[in-house]
C-alpha cells in the first residue's frame, strides 16, 4: 500500500532512518534520546559529499551527509540496459551506501524520472519526494515516466512525499528548503535575501512555459556555511518570478546549473541574484550546454569555475571550460563523474573522476 504524506505532516514526522535509529536505541535500552545531533559518532569535519552522476544529459545528483543520510535528486534516463541506474548505484557504493534514503524527482520528464524503475530494482529507496501529479499528460514519454513511477508507488509499498514550497525536507544533517514546486514559488525572501535585483530590468521577458519543466521541485540546500541551489529544469519565466523585482533567493556558493545549461533557463536575472562561486552543469555532449547560457553563467561576477559533466559539442572551444573542468571529453562514453565535498566551515573540493584530481576552494572571507 502506498503512503502519501501531506506537506504539513512531513514537517512533523521524523525521517525513517531517525525512526529506525530510535528503534535500535530502544532495543538496546540506552537513553540517547536527549543527545543533540552533534554528539553522534561522526568524525569531526567530515564533509557533505555530492556526486554528479553522468547520465548523459539527464540529471542525477547524490547527496550523502556526514551521518550517512542520502538524497538523490533525479534518476536519469530509462533503457540503455540500466546504464544510469548502474552509474547511480556505483556512486552510492563509493559513498558506502546500501540504500538511498530519499529520491527527489524534480519533474516527470524522461531524463529525470525515466530511470526510477531500474534504480528501484537495484537499490532500496526509503521514500520518494515529488511535486504532485504530472501536469503534462499529453507528452507521451512524460506520461509513461509518471505512470511507471505511480505503478511502483502503488505496487512496491514505496513511500511518497509531496513537497510544497516552504517545506523543509525531512533529511538529517543538511537543510533542504523547497523554493519551487508544481509551478508555485517562494513568496517571501529567504534570510539574507530580499534586495532589489537590478538585472531584472535588462533581462528579456519570455512567454509562460507550459511544460513539466516549470513545475520543477527546486531546493536550496544549506550545509554549514554553504548554500547550494538546484532548480531542476525550472524555466526562464519562473526564474524571473523567483528573483524579480526582489531577489528572494540570495547568493549561493554552488549552483547546480538549471536545465543542463540549456538556453530555456539560466537567465541573467537568476545569475545576478544567486551569484554563485562554483557552477556545476549536468549537460550531455549534445544536450544542454548552450553557448548563450554558458556565457551568462561564466560572466556571473563571483564565479570562480564552471564545471561540466561533458564537453558541449555546440559550445565548441569558445563556450566550454578548460579540459580539467570537464568530466567527459569527446570520444568513447566512459561515464566519468564529478564529486563535490563540502566542509561545514565553507571549504569546497571538486574531484574529477576522469583526471583523478581535486581542486580545492578555501572558505570565502
Ligand atoms: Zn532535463
Amino acid at each position: 500500500m502506498s503512503q502519501t504524506f501531506s506537506a504539513s505532516f512531513v514537517l512533523k514526522r521524523r525521517a525513517p532512518s531517525a525512526l529506525s535509529r530510535l528503534g535500535v536505541v530502544a532495543i538496546l535500552g540506552i537513553a540517547f534520546f536527549a543527545l543533540p545531533e552533534s554528539s553522534r559518532a561522526v568524525p569531526p569535519g567530515k564533509p557533505l559529499e555530492i556526486y554528479f552522476v553522468d547520465v548523459e544529459g539527464g540529471q542525477s545528483t547524490l547527496f550523502v551527509t556526514p551521518e550517512g543520510q542520502s538524497l538523490l535528486i533525479d534518476t536519469g534516463w530509462p533503457g540503455n540496459a540500466g546504464r544510469d541506474a548502474d552509474r547511480i548505484v556505483a556512486a552510492a557504493k563509493k559513498a558506502g551506501l546500501s540504500k538511498i534514503d530519499f529520491v527527489l524527482l524534480t519533474h516527470y520528464h524522461i531524463d529525470h524520472t525515466g530511470g526510477v524503475p531500474q534504480l528501484f530494482a537495484k537499490i532500496p529507496v526509503g521514500a520518494f519526494i515529488d511535486h504532485g501529479p504530472n501536469r503534462e499528460p499529453d507528452n507521451r514519454e512524460t506520461e509513461q515516466s509518471w505512470e511507471a513511477y505511480q505503478k511502483l508507488i502503488s505496487t512496491q509499498n514505496a513511500k511518497r512525499i509531496i513537497a510544497k514550497v516552504g517545506d523543509i525536507l525531512p533529511i538529517e544533517g543538511l537543510r533542504a528548503e523547497v523554493v519551487s514546486s508544481d509551478g508555485a514559488l517562494l513568496q517571501k525572501p529567504l534570510p539574507g535575501a530580499g534586495a532589489e535585483n537590478p538585472a531584472c530590468s535588462t533581462t528579456e521577458k519570455r512567454p509562460t512555459d507550459q511544460t513539466e519543466n516549470a513545475r520543477s521541485l527546486g531546493t536550496i540546500i544549506t550545509f554549514g556555511k554553504i548554500r547550494i541551489l538546484d532548480l531542476g529544469d525550472l524555466t526562464w519565466d519562473k526564474e524571473l518570478e523567483l528573483v524579480c523585482p526582489i531577489n528572494k533567493l540570495g547568493p549561493v556558493d554552488v549552483f547546480i546549473v538549471s536545465h543542463h545549461g540549456w538556453l530555456q533557463s539560466n537567465g541573467p536575472a537568476l545569475l545576478a541574484a544567486i551569484s554563485p562561486r562554483i557552477a556545476i552543469m549536468d549537460n550531455g555532449a549534445t544536450k544542454g550546454g548552450s553557448p548563450s547560457s554558458w556565457d551568462i553563467i561564466k560572466n556571473s561576477p563571483r564565479l570562480v569555475d564552471l564545471w561540466q559533466l561533458h564537453f558541449s559539442n555546440e559550445g565548441s572551444a569558445a563556450h566550454n571550460s578548460p579540459d580539467p573542468f570537464i568530466a567527459n571529453l569527446p570520444g568513447p562514453d566512459t561515464g566519468n563523474y564529478l564529486k563535490l565535498s563540502v566542509a561545514a566551515d565553507g571549504t569546497l573540493d571538486v574531484f574529477n573522476s576522469r583526471t583523478q584530481t581535486t581542486k580545492h576552494y578555501p572558505p570565502r572571507q
